[in-house]
């Protein structure tokens, strides 16, 4: 356990973006619900990931980070899991034949309900009620009800948790995520969308391949029958995370059993405050974001307190300055982790600096600008001698209407058509695919 850090140690430090309960003897009957519940992940699996960002940080492996900006409560259903799972792997496929290294797949799944929001009300035909935190604090239908701040959330959350993940290890251990038989993972509205036909093609090489593997093989290589998946979100309900994060029964320290990856949010990365001092005690692997903001010495100081040992693996550094933005600040940065030798996986997110309001007040995200700061991304690593190792995306498999541009070419009026996310605008599954062949071409040995 890192020095004077305890369970309880964040209370001592402000914490932004936490909601109030009207009724706190409430909030304390469902903490200690949570506490008695099973852990959703184990300290195992987590330990797992850590080796394998480890070998991403060492350039033997690459990062796909994603899913939605906000799950919501009712959207925890077979076919919207499935087929964020199935965007995922054939974008992992798609990146595995690219750069012919292990692809980590890492969703933005299974517990990713709370919202840090820049303000903390919203105001609708002169009427001004709380913002939208997330399905783990209030609703998002503008009603004075729905926006209440209600304890049970956070017992409803931890139980959609573990139906999505229960599905999900079902999905990637058994013969859905068989590299045999990638046709479980295509997607019903694809067949005529050009992204599908490029893709179609690397299957059917990949047929070949695997022909050719199993006929060498003496016996059924395990790997290419089973994949697998890791669960992230970002830490932010702290009360929530502290009630899931529990001492190893190995004695191997204390760990955020909610979710694999626990992340620090741009909002909430301050080194003095609760959030930063709640994940320096766990023992997982933990994600940084960086906004255009931080300064250099900020993120060295953040990376020592939160990676005391160095050990590799455990800190990500996920970027999101913005398109444009990328050339003048993301060099210092490098340069100054460079500098203090601390080990970190750079992952580029070119969602969250790219967020912009159509003339009608929707927010949306331009599929150019999310492409352009990726690439700018990858060409500032190469000249600072640095390696991009992964990337963060909004994505969804299903065929919604939230970012414009792409080779579909949706533009703004298009957007209501299928605006379907609760927070941020996601990649549509062309989109996301479309992202996944440039990168794969970045990656390329
Ligand atoms: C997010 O990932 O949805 C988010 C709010 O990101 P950031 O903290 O980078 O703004
Ligand atoms: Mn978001």
């Amino acid at each position: 356990m890192p020095a004077n850090w305890n369970i309880d140690s964040w209370k001592s430090r402000p914490a932004s973006q936490q909601p109030s309960y009207l009724d706190p003897q409430e909030l304390n009957e469902v903490l200690a619900a949570l506490r008695l519940l099973p852990p959703l992940v184990t300290s195992w699996e987590v330990d797992s990931l850590k080796q394998q960002l480890a070998k991403a940080q060492a350039g033997e492996a690459w990062l796909l980070q994603g899913g939605d900006c906000a799950e919501s409560l009712d959207d925890c259903q077979s076919e919207s899991i499935a087929s964020k799972l199935k965007v995922l792997l054939q974008m992992s496929l798609v990146l595995i034949f690219g750069s012919g290294q292990r692809i980590v797949r890492l969703g933005r799944i299974a517990g990713q309900y709370a919202k840090p929001r820049s303000s903390d009300t919203e105001s609708r035909d002169g009427q001004t009620l709380p913002s939208y935190r997330g399905d783990l604090i209030n609703r998002a239908p503008f009603s004075t009800d729905h926006r209440r701040n209600d304890p049970q959330l956070l017992l409803r959350g931890y139980e959609r948790s573990a139906l999505t993940l229960n599905f999900i290890r079902a999905l990637s251990e058994g013969g859905f995520a068989d590299l045999h038989h990638t046709e479980n993972w295509k997607l019903t509205f694809v067949e005529d969308r050009p992204e599908f036909e490029r893709y179609r093609e690397l299957v059917n090489s990949l047929g070949d391949a695997l022909k050719f593997i199993d006929a060498i093989s003496a016996k059924p290589i395990a790997e290419l029958g089973r994949v697998d998946f890791f669960t992230s979100h970002e830490a932010l309900h702290l009360d929530y995370e502290q009630s899931l994060t529990r001492e190893s029964v190995r004695g191997t320290g204390w760990y955020n059993l909610g979710t694999h990856f626990p992340w620090i949010g741009e909002r909430t990365r301050s080194i003095t405050g609760a959030h930063v001092e709640m994940l320096r005690g766990i023992r997982n692997p933990i994600g940084i974001k960086i906004g255009p903001t931080a300064k250099p010495e900020e993120v060295v100081d953040l990376v020592r307190l939160l990676n005391p040992e160095n050990e590799p693996g455990r800190v990500t550094l996920i970027h999101r300055v913005g398109q444009g933005k990328v050339e003048t600040i993301l060099p210092a940065l490098i340069e100054a982790i460079q500098d203090c030798r601390s080990q970190v996986l750079w992952v580029c997110d070119p969602m969250h600096g790219n967020t912009v309001s159509t003339t009608s007040g929707q927010k949306t995200r331009r599929f150019d600008d999310v492409l352009a700061e990726l690439r700018s991304a990858f060409a500032v690593h190469r000249s600072c001698g640095s390696r991009l190792g992964g990337v963060h995306l909004e994505l969804t498999g299903e065929d919604v209407t939230e970012c414009v541009g792409g080779s579909s070419g949706l533009t703004e009026d298009d957007l209501h058509t299928a605006y379907n996310t609760h927070c941020d605008p996601r990649l549509n599954y062309e989109q996301a695919m479309e992202i996944a062949f440039s990168i794969a071409n970045e990656i390329k040995p």
